[in-house]
Order: structure tokens, then C-alpha cells, then sequence
């Protein structure tokens, strides 16, 4: 099973073989693009689920809020150009405070 973030949809493809699966993967590789992750870092509560379902790109610093590992920070919003989403869509819809987004 091959889920990228393609063209602002999630891409799902089950494959039941290796010439599928070699398939799918050449299909997502040439049609993914970059999107950001966007946290506003106002709104946090700290309560570490995002660090827990996706610890590829998100972790809790010092001051007890969430923060994107290697993000570029803007005031209280930091942003992480990333080309795979892997577990950011679970990070956006399990955040309480409903302050991670993903953008194109
Ligand atoms: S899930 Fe949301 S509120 Fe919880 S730590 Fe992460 S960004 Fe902050």
C-alpha cells in the first residue's frame, strides 16, 4: 500500500502484485508535489499528539509547545517544505487545537 498527498488529495493505492506496485510507485513519484506544513505555534496546548503519531516532523520543544523539526520559524507560525506527508494528515486531524495545516 503506497498513500502520498498528491494535488491537495490522498492518494491510496493498493497494489496486489509487484508489477502493480512497481506501477503505483512510478505514478506517485512523477505526480507529487511539495506542500507545507503550517503550525501555528499561538494555538498549541501542548498536549504532544502530534509528536506521538508523527515524530518525522513534529516534536515538543522547551517552552512545552509543539515545533517542526527543521522548520523555519515566523513569528508564531513555523512552516517545513516537505515532498512525502506520510503521518502529517494524522498530526492535523488528531491536533485539539486545530493549529497544524497542510497548504500546496
Ligand atoms: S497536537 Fe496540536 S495542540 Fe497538541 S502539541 Fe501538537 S500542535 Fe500542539
Amino acid at each position: 500500500m503506497i498513500t502520498r498527498f498528491c494535488r491537495r488529495q490522498v492518494f491510496t493505492i493498493e497494489a496486489s502484485n509487484s508489477f502493480l506496485d512497481f506501477f503505483a510507485y512510478i505514478l506517485i513519484k512523477y505526480t507529487s508535489i511539495m506542500v507545507k506544513i503550517i503550525l501555528d505555534k499561538s494555538k498549541c496546548v501542548g498536549c504532544g499528539a502530534c509528536q506521538a503519531i508523527c515524530p518525522k516532523y513534529f516534536e515538543l520543544g522547551q517552552d512545552g509547545k509543539s515545533k517542526l523539526k527543521k522548520g523555519k520559524n515566523n513569528s508564531d507560525k513555523e512552516k517545513l517544505e516537505i515532498d512525502e506527508i506520510d503521518c502529517a494528515q494524522e498530526a492535523v486531524e488528531s491536533c485539539p487545537a486545530q493549529c497544524i495545516h497542510i497548504e500546496n
